[in-house]
């Protein structure tokens, strides 16, 4: 499992998207821009630049205020009210230098406002300095998805994706599975080795975690010593049979801080095969509820709920 949103990596050039109803302006942008690293798209007409940004998603927009059929203004304005085009830069490009006009286009949420016509030297560095601060969000905002020990995905990050699967499969009432699980006597592990070899141990295991769940599946370290899987599109018998393969492989590892101490998991499943219905809360009470289930029942083992049919399993 990549704990990286695909989506955010993008190894291409950043793509610039200019929106201005001139073609002389778009002419003399691509002659101008050429030696830079970027792909530029041009548009002519400003109703279409929301749909065409939600599709192509560039990682800047230079926007033309004075446009015919609908002004950057109004365009800014949509752009900002889109979940999926709120976080892209965008330049206003005016043929007027009206102090009113920059601040109503910096109120809307625009980075920067060039007038025209422009300077090419000073238009070519304010995109660089654009696409830089765009990088650099793009940074941060993957590492504040990632725990920073074990490179899986963080606890915000978890409920995140966890409402959105749990939306998704109560909308088409597909199956759904989440284990929760925790590793055995940790404790007694950093006491007797060393907090070094408590972190080897978190470390392995998410290296373990993300050679055993599929591409699909989203795993999380829950906090300290618990984890966390979402198995969307998922069966609890499924979601089982890939704990169970992670339950076994994890207590066969040969640590080199302490050879002779095996570590074990504690699992606890919740799942359906129709997820309509039934409340996100419900699946992480009772993951967690079966989880302690296992603990109490001598550790090493998988307890499982299928929320459909509410029959309770157990295995060791
Ligand atoms: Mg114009």
């Amino acid at each position: 499992m990549n704990p990286v949103d695909p989506s955010m990596i993008n190894d291409q050039d950043p793509l610039v998207l200019v929106v201005d109803d001139c073609e002389f302006v778009h002419r003399l942008l691509h002659a101008r821009l050429r030696s830079e690293s970027i792909r530029i798209e041009s548009l002519l007409h400003g109703t279409e630049a929301v749909e065409h940004a939600i599709r192509s998603v560039p990682a800047l927009i230079l926007l033309d205020l004075n446009m015919p059929e609908m002004d950057g203004f109004e365009i800014l304005r949509r752009l900002k009210d889109e979940p999926k085009t709120i976080h892209i830069p965008v330049i206003v490009l005016s043929g007027q230098d009206s102090a009113e006009d920059k601040v109503t286009a910096f109120d809307l949420g625009a980075v920067d406002f060039i007038s025209k016509p422009f300077d090419m030297t000073e238009l070519r560095a304010r995109i660089r300095v654009a696409l830089r601060m765009q990088a650099l969000l793009q940074m941060l905002a993957q590492r504040a998805q990632i725990d920073g020990l074990t490179g899986l995905c963080n606890r915000a990050s978890f409920d995140a994706r966890w409402q959105q699967e749990h939306e998704r499969a109560s909308r088409s009432g597909s199956s759904l599975s989440l284990a929760m699980f925790d590793l055995d006597e940790f404790k007694s592990i950093n006491d007797t080795y060393g907090h070094p070899a408590g972190d080897a141990v978190l470390v392995g295991l998410a290296q373990l975690i993300n050679k055993t769940v599929r591409v699909s599946d989203v795993a999380c370290r829950y906090g300290g010593e618990e984890f966390a899987i979402i198995f969307p599109e998922t069966s609890p018998s499924e979601a089982n049979a890939i704990c169970e393969r992670l339950r076994v492989a994890c207590e066969q590892i040969i640590w080199p801080k302490h050879p002779g101490r095996a570590v074990t998991l504690s699992i606890g499943i919740a799942g359906t095969n129709c997820a309509q219905g039934l409340p996100g809360a419900q699946w992480i009470e009772t993951a967690d509820r079966n989880l302690y289930a296992a603990k109490r029942a001598g550790r090493n083992r998988i307890v499982m709920t299928d929320l459909g049919t509410g029959n309770l399993r157990v295995a060791s």
